[in-house]
């Protein structure tokens, strides 16, 4: 593809892949030995997404990610990167999935992608489009987690594994999920103080779930790393506290303590047993949800997998959306890890060839048999991993008091929707309550606070968070400066 159309023109390719992460890169690799061609857009200035964070070309880090378990998303990185004909569009953020307009003579094309690149806003057409944008932490609310030095725990491991930065002294680490034992370990590693590891789930309750006979015979690899990691952080004297969840943040202008509960047996918090840790940053860890903004905005059907990804796109076997020619995969068809997303890549692509007419069933059957074997077995363990992960069900409204901040870009507090929600009891949906307080009005679009939002609205109204529902998602998804939409072409 012409090099002017990086520059802001409008274009068309055969396939468009949305996501330069391993599902994306595994496709696309997929798609060039069979002859398609392949553009793939990321916002990212290189491959690799949120898993291998790969450094920027100007910094050389040595050893970069030198653990077993980045080796085979390594592996599919490299694979493509020797591909001289994919047209890599990178700084290049999808702001809408549209249909071409039928008044429009030229261009052909399934599905038009309004993108807005370096140099200005652009339409790419493309007969079949891979969505491929992965996940995202998700955010709990809680006094003070506006402070500066409050991260994601995720956040904190990719300044640390892409550019070998530690970004702070006294660390702690709270939440739900097992990537924070990781994380502390890469800390440790790189020369980091934890001051403490806090899980929200009882000891007992992780062991017997770890110690199932079913993950100890298939993933007792898996089970080695984290009994390693255990004992490192044993030996370099780091609380691993289980059963208590994060209560709130203090300090002056910056965190400068976290304060931590115990959670009863039912599951309650008991502000009365507290312990306080002194740190500079608070990397917080509950799990991560899906990036589903810009399937909703192309009006794909999607489902809810609480733990799994919140709001995840519905697909058939080839991974196909409800939208032809729209095809989904990694996290954003449920949260199951880098190396099931790999293998998604690869079945989602075989799903394109098929449907473009370049293999047949049978043949398309053959080429994703692997895939869909390795698939199964990484989607068991996700599952284990899943309800391993999962914290207690009202935990974003015990964590909050009436004046937490709940939507940042809007400064909405909890009290504020509450009062909102007893003044007004047609306040059902994530929506309704948008348009009567402004809670994710902002330019994050609600990815921050929806998920906090719709549980509050589910747990005030005694509804489940799915029937609460997301944020209407619109184009642009992402915030875009107006300089790039005078300069280019406004979709
Ligand atoms: C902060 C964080 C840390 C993580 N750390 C680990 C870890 O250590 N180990 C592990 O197994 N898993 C980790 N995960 C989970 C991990 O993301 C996945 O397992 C894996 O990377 C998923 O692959 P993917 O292809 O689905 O998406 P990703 O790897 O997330 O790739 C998606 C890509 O899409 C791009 N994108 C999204 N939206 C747009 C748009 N609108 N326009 C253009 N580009 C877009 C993003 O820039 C990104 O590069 C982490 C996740 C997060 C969020």
């Amino acid at each position: 593809m012409a090099a002017n159309d990086q520059q802001g023109s409008d274009a068309t390719c055969e396939v468009a892949i949305i996501g330069a992460g391993p599902s994306g890169l595994a496709a696309a690799a997929v798609l060039r030995e069979h002859g398609v061609g392949v553009t793939v857009i990321d916002e990212q200035p290189r491959a690799g997404g949120q898993i291998l964070r790969q450094p920027p070309k100007s910094f050389s880090v040595a050893h970069w990610l030198p653990a077993k378990l980045y080796d085979r998303v390594k592996a599919a990185l490299h694979a493509v990167s020797e591909q001289p004909h994919i047209d890599w569009r990178f700084q290049s953020t999808v702001l809408g999935i549209m249909r071409p307009s039928p008044y429009r003579r030229s261009g052909g094309g399934a599905h038009e992608l309004w993108i807005q690149g370096p140099a200005g806003c652009y339409l790419l057409r493309a007969n079949a489009v891979l969505l491929a944008p992965g996940c995202y932490e998700r955010p709990l609310a809680f006094p003070g987690w506006t402070l500066p030095g409050v991260m994601g725990a995720g956040a904190i491991q990719g300044f640390v594994k892409s550019q070998q930065f530690v970004p702070g002294n006294r660390f702690v680490l709270a939440g739900s999920h097992p990537l924070q034992l990781v994380v502390a370990d890469q800390l440790l590693t790189a020369g980091a103080h934890v001051a403490a590891v806090v899980f929200t789930q009882r000891r007992q309750q992780a062991w017997r779930m770890l110690r199932h006979p079913f993950v100890a015979l298939r993933h007792h690899r898996q089970l080695l790393e984290t009994s390693r990691i255990l004992r490192r952080l044993r030996r370099a004297d780091v609380p691993v506290v289980f059963g208590h969840t994060i209560v709130r943040a203090d300090g002056a202008n910056a965190v400068e303590n976290a304060t931590i509960a115990e959670i009863n047996p039912s599951g309650v918090t008991d502000r009365h047993k507290t312990q306080v840790f002194e740190c500079d940053r608070i990397g917080v860890c509950h799990g991560f949800l899906a990036s589903s903004e810009l399937a909703r905005q192309a009006g794909a059907d999607m489902h809810w997998k609480d733990h799994a990804g919140g709001w995840v796109a519905r697909h058939d076997d080839w991974l196909e959306s409800s939208i032809r020619n729209l095809f989904v995969a990694g996290e954003i068809t449920s949260v199951d890890g880098a190396d099931a997303a790999l293998e998604k890549g690869r079945i989602a692509a075989v799903g394109i060839l098929r449907s473009l007419g370049r293999i047949d069933d049978n043949r398309a059957r053959n080429l994703a048999a692997v895939a869909r074997k390795r698939l199964s077995r990484l989607q068991d363990f996700a599952a284990v991993l899943q309800q391993l992960a999962q914290p207690p069900a009202n935990l974003a409204l015990q964590a909050m008091s009436d004046d937490t901040i709940l939507c940042r870009c809007e400064s909405i507090k909890l009290g504020e929707l509450q009062r909102a929600l007893a003044d007004n009891e047609h306040i059902l949906s994530a929506d309704a309550a948008k348009l009567l307080t402004r809670v994710g009005m902002g330019l994050c679009q609600g990815r921050l606070c929806g998920d906090n939002v719709a549980r509050v609205i589910a747990e005030t109204r005694g509804l489940q968070p799915n029937e609460v529902g997301p944020f209407q998602a619109q184009a642009p998804v992402k915030p875009v400066p107006l300089a790039a939409l005078v300069r280019g072409r406004c979709g």
